[in-house]
């Protein structure tokens, strides 16, 4: 408990100070209290109260690879707006429900997302590296979701039935939090379907604890028979530090194909210039911007909301100033529709 007292700050100013640790150990460091969230960032006092309130209802989770990342003492940092919980959380915005997309209507089997024409998507876990308070599954019912093989098993019959399916998509949650070995058994459960030709990940475990990116991930991952795709969630350029671009770099080197996808949030990168600088360094990174989402209205993100023209101008842009590779497209999820809608 002392440790945990103690103000990781005045022992370890950089991430470039901290030892590296495994990524599961960096896990039970994370950051879970939001009165200690505020303090480590010394925050004004006026914030623990309402972090602690809207916290009871989505927990904070921070990882301190990320908190090193935070500028202390900055209320508008847009690193510390994806985590910290804040009153207006406690809004209801007009239009914003617990299942704004119609999650619960695609599953199909248990864990099974069938929306999309020749992809699935595994809902693999529900556990999360961090919680983004803007998430759109906030209110996800992941307690009922798969947990061993077994339960597994349902979902994977439909895909070996399906030839129509040529991707599985594992997401969450963040199926990297599932353990090398785990997530290679479920993966073997794929093996013998042979019209499963694509596998992706979409992870923001990279970003959030780079040691996740172990070698076995990577053998495993960089299969020769199916050809891997992580799509990684950056949503400001200060998210990438050093430990970061050598996670990327290690998963492009060994031919996986990377992307980025991104939500659009207000108070975040809500301009032409910040995911400008995103898109530089990512393509830099030989990691290209794949999505900018337009926010899911999920109940207690309304004060994360840009409008769509708004959304559409920071494309036009962006155009105007970059390479085409580096422009995300600029999507939206509507209920029912047989794929994202592109806005620009
Ligand atoms: C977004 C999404 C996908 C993937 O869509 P792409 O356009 O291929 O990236 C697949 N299934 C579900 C349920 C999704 O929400
Ligand atoms: S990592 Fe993704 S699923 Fe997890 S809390 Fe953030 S946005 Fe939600």
């Amino acid at each position: 408990m002392a440790i945990l007292a103690t103000p990781l700050r005045s022992v370890a100013t950089s991430s470039k100070t901290r030892p590296v640790l495994s990524w599961q150990e960096s896990l039970r460091r994370a950051i879970r209290d939001p009165v200690q969230l505020c303090r480590s960032l010394q925050l004004p006092p006026k914030y623990e109260q309402a972090a602690a309130q809207a916290s009871e209802l989505f927990g904070v989770f921070v990882p301190r690879e990320y908190l090193d990342r935070i500028k202390i003492g900055d209320e508008k940092d847009p690193l510390l707006r994806q985590v910290l919980p804040i009153a207006e959380e406690a809004e209801i915005g007009k239009g914003f429900s617990l299942d704004p997309v119609g999650d619960a209507d695609a599953l199909t089997a248990p864990g099974l997302l069938h929306k999309y024409h020749s992809r699935v998507l595994l809902i693999a876990t529900g556990a999360c590296a961090v919680h983004c308070r803007y998430c759109f599954r906030r209110h996800f019912p992941y307690d009922q979701m798969p947990r061993g093989l077994e339960d597994w098993k349902p979902a994977i019959e439909q895909i070996k039935e399906d030839t129509a399916i040529e991707e599985v998509i594992l997401s969450g949650g963040d199926p990297l939090m599932l353990t090398d070995q785990r997530l290679a058994e479920l993966v073997a459960c794929l093996d013998p379907i042979k019209h499963v030709k694509r596998l992706r990940i979409h992870t923001r475990l990279p970003i959030m604890i780079p040691s996740r990116v172990t070698d076995a991930l990577i053998s495993l991952l960089s299969n020769r028979h199916r050809m891997p795709v992580v799509v990684v969630h950056i949503n400001h350029p200060a998210e990438i530090d050093v430990p970061v671009s050598m996670a990327l770099s290690r998963l492009v080197e060994s031919g996986i194909l990377v992307l980025n996808q991104s939500v659009l949030l207000r108070g975040v990168n809500d301009s032409a210039e910040v995911l400008s600088t995103l898109s530089k360094r990512l393509v830099d990174l030989r990691v290209m911007p794949y999505y900018l989402h337009q926010l899911d209205r999920t109940l207690g993100t309304s004060h994360f909301e840009v409008p769509v023209k708004i959304g559409i101008s920071i494309i036009e842009q962006m155009r105007s100033r970059l390479p085409g590779y580096a422009i995300p497209r600029f999507v939206q999820e509507k209920r029912g529709k047989l794929s994202k809608q592109v806005l620009a």
